[in-house]
């Protein structure tokens, strides 16, 4: 008699726990409704709470992370989960009511650095890789997600191994990304063809433009997986790129708020789940968060932000991974995605 009461109180505390973890694949994040922080005067989470809106400079073509709807016209993807996450530590609410609270403005890859300078934007959370050359123009929470660089050919090509196979051969890419950087770092003998747009380069290599497409994996898997079998990944991966939030330079309570949340929403689920309805969802396999880098700010300290959202970590240094050679120079703001013409111009 014991012996089943003890099976039975096992079993239902089997039941509960289930229910109340989820399983590893299916973290579900917190439905909890915060109230309206107090945010220090003067800092910039309180002016973004007091506009009543987060300008997010995010992609609109890249399935996965950040992507416009065509039925609804809205920005859906990673990028924007995370965003989602940020706003409710800004606003309060919950995740669902964090979608009003966002003014999603289309960025391509050269012209994130201006549109944050030039207040355009608050942050930009768009598969943008954090490293030294950008940081003299920027500062970037995170990071919050680590890709690696590899290349996109038609299904049936079974020439292109490598980036160094890509010596010769024509390749696309875009303008103002470290994924050119890399490039012609690693297959100097390439040609070059430039867009604004990851979308544009999979249209160049559906007609014979190109023989390979390169940029992050996770972005080249979202044209992937659109292309009805015609292309495939590589699976050559040649560099990292640890993606950060980007936001202006030298704003470090801003920026210590956001790592922050970063830290919040690792250890509390909601990272997993951002994760798991975008990426995942896409079949991509999801490795644990990488660690937020608080490194410190060109020569001023690192103040602290007294809004610091419930649970979140501390400000210990760390060493995240960053890839140095890289940089984006352009200042160009046009977010035209339809009208821009290709270059085979090395960029600046
Ligand atoms: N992560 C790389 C970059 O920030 C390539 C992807 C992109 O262009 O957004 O440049």
């Amino acid at each position: 008699m014991r012996k089943r009461r003890g099976h039975l109180v096992a079993l239902i505390l089997t039941a509960v726990l289930a229910a109340s973890c989820g399983s590893d694949s299916e973290p579900s994040g917190t439905s909890e409704t915060k109230p309206p922080p107090t945010h220090p005067a003067g800092s910039t989470m309180a002016r973004i709470q007091a506009k009543g809106k987060l300008a997010l400079g995010t992609k609109y073509d890249q399935l996965g992370f950040g992507q416009q709807n065509p039925t609804t016209g809205k920005v859906e993807g990673f990028d924007v989960e995370i965003a989602k996450r940020i706003a409710v530590a800004i606003f309060g609410g919950d995740v669902k009511s964090a979608e009003a609270k966002i003014e999603p403005v289309e960025t391509v890859s050269k012209n994130r650095e201006p549109f944050i300078q030039d207040g355009k934007v608050d942050i930009v959370v768009a598969t943008y890789t954090i490293n030294d050359a950008r940081k003299k123009e920027v500062d970037f929470a995170g990071p919050y997600f680590v890709a690696k660089q590899d290349l996109m050919v038609k299904s049936d090509d079974s020439s292109i191994k490598s980036v160094t196979d890509l010596n010769g051969k024509k390749a696309c890419t875009v303008k103002g990304s470290t994924s050119e950087k890399n490039l012609r770092a690693k297959a100097p003998q390439a040609e070059v063809l430039l867009f604004d747009t990851y979308s544009q380069c999979g249209e160049a290599l559906r007609d014979g433009r190109v023989q390979a497409v390169t940029t992050d994996a996770p972005i080249l898997a979202g044209l992937v997986s659109r292309s009805d079998r015609a292309f495939k990944l590589v699976e050559a991966p040649f560099s990292e790129e640890p993606y950060g939030i980007g936001l202006k330079k030298g704003d470090d309570v801003f920026r210590s708020f956001l790592n922050d949340v970063l830290e919040e929403i690792y250890a509390n689920g909601e990272w997993q789940a951002a994760f798991d309805s975008t990426l995942g969802a896409l079949g991509l396999k999801r490795e644990p968060p990488p660690k937020v880098d608080r490194y410190a700010s060109a020569g001023t300290s690192s103040p602290t932000s007294t809004s610091t959202p419930t649970g979140a970590g501390g400000s210990t240094a760390t060493t995240a991974s960053t890839t140095s050679t890289s940089t984006s120079t352009s200042t160009s703001t046009s977010t035209s995605t339809s009208t821009s013409t290709p270059s085979t111009t090395p960029k600046p």
